[in-house]
């Protein structure tokens, strides 16, 4: 559901925490930015997309909605 960041603890939501990049193309790992210390923080992107709050990213730009083209199923 939301977001921990593991440096400095900070608990927000992805709105809050920019999406900065995928970790790996083939898997569900990404970058997000804490907005507390500047930190990027590594989330799994598939443990996410479980909540019910994921529209707020999807239609929130292009980048993003990278989340939705990675293959995951053919690797
Ligand atoms: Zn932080």
């Amino acid at each position: 559901m939301a977001i921990l960041c593991r440096k400095c603890g900070h608990k927000g939501t992805r709105a809050e925490f920019r999406f900065l990049g995928h970790a790996d193309s083939a898997g569900g790992n990404s970058y997000r930015h804490c907005p507390k210390c500047k930190a990027a923080i590594l989330c799994d992107e598939v443990e996410i997309i479980d909540d019910n709050s994921e529209k707020e990213v999807w239609g929130a730009g292009p980048l993003r909605g990278r989340v939705f083209t990675r293959k995951r199923k053919e690797t």
